[in-house]
């Protein structure tokens, strides 16, 4: 059995459609794909549909964003309740925060690359959630940069002149959320420091305390010393022990099945479900 529980279509930040993850998530010869775009549930239906034809175990999910402290925090939610108010305003929130934050950094960057508005919008026609991915397809078709890593690494880093944040809910107010409305949340790449910031052994303490279930272990972003690190967090604080791949299409190198999670963590995902 291969598992894979976080990937991304052109719903957010990954290129291929919600169909299109499901048929390569089968061809990469994966059992289980959760779908986990970010703040956003409008692939899940086509997913499904698209997992029901193929005869894949398909995981419905969401990518939540998240603060805690002003630090950046993921949480993917597994069964999240389609039409739950509070989720539903949670996401909207959101989705309309990352708007008018990236529409601030498009016109920061403006003042020193040739970069509009409609430019951006043109690589997020599909996307229900824009994210700084968006920028960087626009900056690479404008010739700034050969791809989105390098226009990551020169202007849409968390400490470029350039970045804005976004708001996005409490950790913990999310975690509570969604526990209470029977999703499963697991922490997302808990060791990842895209920010220059790890998160404290702490705030995991209190994610658990508010009803987190799982830590996403396995993941590209952690270095073998973190995964031992987390492993250990994750014992000794039961929560699940998983790992996926983040898969983005071609908008980054995760690859389906890269990293997996095990059956048996899988099954306490799903004895869990509200
Ligand atoms: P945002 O959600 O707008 O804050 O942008 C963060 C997203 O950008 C993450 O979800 C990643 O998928 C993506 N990302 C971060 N770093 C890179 C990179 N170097 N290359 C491509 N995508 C990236
Ligand atoms: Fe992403
Ligand atoms: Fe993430
Ligand atoms: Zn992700």
């Amino acid at each position: 059995m291969r598992i894979d529980l976080h990937t991304h279509s052109f719903a957010s930040d990954g290129t291929d459609s919600p169909s299109e993850v499901v048929r390569a998530a089968d061809a990469a010869g994966l059992d289980v794909v959760a779908l986990t775009d970010h703040d956003s549930m409008v692939g899940l239906e086509d997913a499904a549909e698209t997992a029901g034809a193929l005869g894949i175990n398909f995981v419905p999910g969401v990518e939540v964003s998240c603060t805690h402290r002003g630090v950046s925090i993921h949480v993917l939610a597994y069964w999240p309740d389609p039409s739950h108010p509070d989720i539903v305003s949670m996401l909207e929130r959101t989705r309309a925060a990352r708007i008018d934050r990236a529409k601030e950094m498009v016109r920061l960057i403006g003042l020193d690359y040739s970069l509009t508005w409609e430019d951006v919008l043109e690589y997020a026609g599909n996307a229900d959630t824009v994210g700084r991915p968006h920028i960087a397809d626009a900056l690479v078709a404008r010739g700034a940069f050969a791809n989105r890593d390098d226009a990551f690494a020169v202007v849409l880093a968390g400490n470029s002149d350039y970045f804005v944040p976004h708001y996005a809910p409490d950790v913990l107010d999310a975690v509570r959320t969604l526990r209470s409305t029977g999703a499963v949340p697991v922490f997302a790449h808990p060791g990842a420091d895209g920010r220059g910031q790890v998160v404290p052994t702490s705030a995991i303490e209190a994610m658990a305390r508010a009803g987190l279930v799982g830590l996403e272990v396995e993941h590209r972003d952690h270095s073998e010393v973190q995964r031992g690190r987390l492993a250990r967090i994750a014992e000794r604080l039961d929560l699940v022990h998983t790992g996926a791949s983040d898969y983005h299409g071609t908008g980054k190198l995760n690859q389906l099945g890269e990293n997996v999670t095990s059956p048996a963590a899988f099954e306490a995902l799903q004895a869990l479900r509200g």
